[in-house]
């Protein structure tokens, strides 16, 4: 177990169950927030980690973070032991979206809340589901590559299967490029799945289609770090900055490679409004209050759970200061690092 931050009150609170059930918190009690994280490896994580912290700390509330670093089983682990430190609520980003069912079911059976944290778990009746729209992240990819090139040859690399948002990403820019692939304008050259979301498979296989002499006009990249493999492998060929390149996550390289040409778009996702909506939740959950202001369902395969969806937005250089810079995701400079 790697405990990657911990601030709580190590004081043991005295706490009575009944019927397996948590009680309703008492006021002078302070309120503890797990928060299980699949993965740390995309910089999004990190703001997903801090905003969160930051923001649950605001609200009076303690909260512990682990990192299961992409292994199923240690997230299932790292869940055993948060629910040892007696948490009220549970967030988890599900490294596996069938396997972390298991750490819901912990956390039930416990009386633990669970908020499914980005990414969905399957089967699970998670008590609530906050996310962007995964399905418009695809939509805003398929219509950006439309926008730019009608007709000709498409390379897709999506994320892992092992994630639910890639199915949804996947269902969105097909709902807008379908209709071009059934009628032969546009031609998908080739359609890979990267394991773990690893930028070396999406290398890879751009390097492979280009290798045997393929042409290559766009590409949709199932977040900027595929993107970032991507581009490695176009530049190689002399074509970065020629392919029509989208992504999604804003990470900060992306932004540069927008600003200077060599990725086109990335959906941009602003964390803090996630993370805050989690936080805020979670506490509401802790308290045993009813959630409001939840218009969504979203079927888990088994159970229509309880989803707050918050809208991406498609950047490129028209609109990076307008979004991007102007919310403070990054600085200017950062950005236009090498720009005059
Ligand atoms: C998230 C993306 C992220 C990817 C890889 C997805 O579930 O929605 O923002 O880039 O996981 O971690």
């Amino acid at each position: 177990v790697v405990l990657v931050f911990r601030t709580i009150d190590l004081l043991k609170t005295s706490r009575t169950k009944s019927n397996n059930q948590k009680v309703t918190h008492q006021k002078e009690e302070t309120i503890k927030i797990g928060f299980s994280l699949g993965t740390l490896k995309e910089e999004r994580w990190l703001k997903d980690r801090d905003i969160l912290m930051a923001k649950v700390k605001e609200l009076g509330a303690d909260i512990m973070v682990l990192n299961a670093n992409n292994d199923d089983q240690d997230q299932i682990e790292q869940v055993k032991y948060l629910l040892d430190q007696d948490i009220d609520v549970l967030i988890l980003v599900p490294n596996d979206l069938r396997r972390a069912s298991t750490a819901v079911e912990l956390a039930k059976r416990q009386g633990v809340k669970v908020i499914s944290y980005d990414r969905l778990v399957l089967n699970s009746n998670v008590d609530l589901y906050i996310s962007f729209d995964n399905e418009k992240v695809g939509e805003l990819m398929g219509q950006y590559i439309l926008s730019k090139m009608p007709s000709g040859n498409i390379l897709v690399v999506n994320g892992a299967t092992s994630d639910n948002n890639t199915k949804h990403i996947k269902e969105g820019y097909d709902k807008i490029l379908g209709q071009k692939i059934e009628d032969g304008s546009i031609r998908v050259v080739a359609e890979e799945w990267a394991s773990n979301w690893m930028k070396e498979h999406a290398f890879k296989v751009t390097d492979e289609v280009l290798q045997l002499g393929k042409q290559i006009d766009g590409v949709i990249a199932g977040n900027d770090g595929l993107a970032d493999g991507i581009i490695e492998a176009l530049a190689q060929y002399r074509l970065a900055g020629q392919t029509i390149v989208v992504g999604q996550d804003a990470d900060l390289a992306a932004c540069q490679r927008i600003v200077e040409g060599t990725q086109l778009m990335t959906v941009y996702k602003p964390i803090e409004k996630l993370a805050e909506a989690a936080a805020r939740m979670a506490i509401q959950l802790a308290k045993g209050d009813e959630l409001t202001n939840i218009k969504n369902t979203i079927n888990d395969g088994a159970y229509d759970v309880p989803y707050y969806v918050l809208e991406p937005i498609a950047v490129d250089k028209n609109n990076m200061e307008a979004t991007v810079i102007r919310d403070g995701f990054h600085r200017i400079d950062e950005v236009y690092r090498n720009l005059p």
